[in-house]
């Protein structure tokens, strides 16, 4: 469907057009008419489809076309990540290019001044993670009290992160009387619960059913000994001539090793995890984007919203503990209608895991044997550590936080808020 038949307004179909964005996706073309007439949407879509767009330019036409209160925060995004927060940050300015519009990025990780600084200025729309949003209202630095619009993003990832709790505190200090979209890939009871408690009688809308990854992907399992799976790594980097890999492992530990021996293969490469600096990670993604490194090895957490067009290959070089993250990462390839091919390194003690998977898809994956890689079948599987996983039940009964929440560190700081990342990302 074309933007025009959207009811879009003339300054932001004039961004979109300058994006080269031709067709509407079927997330933006469902979505955004409901969110146009003021309805609250629940929206079942992963990334990859558009989604972002989907709710960022009905966002902008609200506020072009709503009442006047220049420089009050009008709308607020909730998004669990830095990465994918930064990147809706740039969606906002790209589409609001024709707009007057003044947006800031809240996140933890860095600076809080500069942050309260830009606040001061004035914005209309405030895209935050949820934690360091909570430090600004605790100081007093944040003026809510004029928000229309509330978009919670990737929510079933903040449930996942532990944000449960802080989101809460969060949309109880909005305004009662306001537009709230809520996007999330999986629909669990506890979505479900939260959508019932932060929406009213919403639109909602489901793209892909089941969690499954976009058309267009094409997913390969490769099985091979675990100890021979760096060797097969590079192979396939160099055989297959790959310019561009994202690679995951499920630890930051295992991140940092696999960067250092593949760097030892003659192939540039970096890591991306929890542990690095908000500077670092942002280098990292830069050099990778523009191709001066050839391989970003990352955990999932870490690559949360990582967008890069055309992103032609996607390494599970250890399969997640929790299937949905297979989605979500073959999802960083084979975005808007690209194709894109996500490989899995398997060992026996993987076998499980790859059972999951395949039961979430529905749908057995093409094993192929490279040759000279077949598993050794006297190696018999080992069980994985889990870390912390989101398996554990602790994780999942504790009401979502490791911190109480809006607790303060003595020193002043806020925990890091994903008790996830304590292990994998
Ligand atoms: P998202 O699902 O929001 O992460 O978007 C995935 C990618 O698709 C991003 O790189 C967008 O810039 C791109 N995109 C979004 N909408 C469209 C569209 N209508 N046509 C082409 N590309 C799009």
């Amino acid at each position: 469907m074309s933007f025009t038949d959207l009811g879009l307004s003339a300054e932001i179909l004039r961004a979109v057009n300058e994006k080269g964005y031709t067709k509407a996706t079927p997330i933006q073309h469902q979505s955004i008419p409901p969110i146009l007439s003021g309805h609250d949407v629940l929206a079942g879509a992963q990334t990859g489809t558009g989604k972002t767009a989907s709710f960022t330019l009905p966002l902008l036409h609200r506020l072009q076309h709503g009442t006047v209160n220049r420089r009050r925060i009008r709308a607020l995004v909730l998004t669990p990540t830095r990465e994918l927060g930064a990147q809706i940050g740039q969606s906002v300015r790209d589409y609001g290019a024709h707009l007057p519009f003044r947006s800031v990025v809240i996140f933890g990780g860095v600076s809080i001044n500069t942050q309260i600084q830009k606040l001061r200025k004035g914005a209309d729309v405030v895209v935050a993670t949820p934690g360091r949003l909570l430090d600004h209202m605790q100081q007093g630095t944040i003026d809510l009290s004029a928000i229309e619009l509330l978009v919670l993003d990737e929510a079933d990832r903040m449930l996942d992160m532990g944000f449960i709790r802080d989101m809460r505190r969060i949309v109880r200090a909005l305004p009662a009387e306001r537009q709230t979209l809520m996007f999330s890939a999986t629909f669990s009871k506890d979505i479900r619960r939260l959508a019932a408690d932060f929406l009213k009688s919403p639109v909602e809308i489901q793209i892909s059913t089941n969690g499954k990854p976009a058309d267009g992907i094409r997913q390969v399992v490769l099985p091979v000994d675990k100890r021979r799976k760096r060797e097969l790594l590079s192979h396939q980097i160099g055989a297959g001539n790959w310019q561009q890999v994202l690679v995951f492992t499920r630890t930051k530990h295992g991140a940092n090793r696999l960067a250092g021996q593949l760097e030892d293969d003659g192939l540039t490469t970096a890591a991306i995890h929890g542990n690095k600096s908000q500077a670092a990670r942002t280098r990292a993604l830069a050099d990778f984007k523009s191709g001066k490194v050839r391989v970003l090895v990352a955990t999932d957490v870490a690559a949360r919203g990582i967008d890069i067009q055309r992103l032609p290959h996607v390494v599970n070089y250890e399969l997640p503990h929790v299937p949905e993250d297979y989605v979500h990462r073959i999802g960083r390839t084979a975005r808007a209608g690209h194709s894109g091919a996500a490989v899995s390194l398997v060992c026996v003690d993987e076998h499980k895991l790859l059972a999951d998977i395949e039961r979430l898809l529905q749908t057995r994956l093409e094993r192929r044997v490279v040759e000279g890689y077949a598993p050794n079948p006297r190696i018999k599987a080992e069980p994985i550590p889990q870390g912390r996983s989101k398996h554990m039940p602790s994780k999942r009964s504790g009401g979502g936080s490791s911190r109480p929440s809006g607790a303060k560190r003595p020193g002043g700081r806020r925990k890091r808020s994903s008790r996830r990342s304590a292990v994998t990302s």
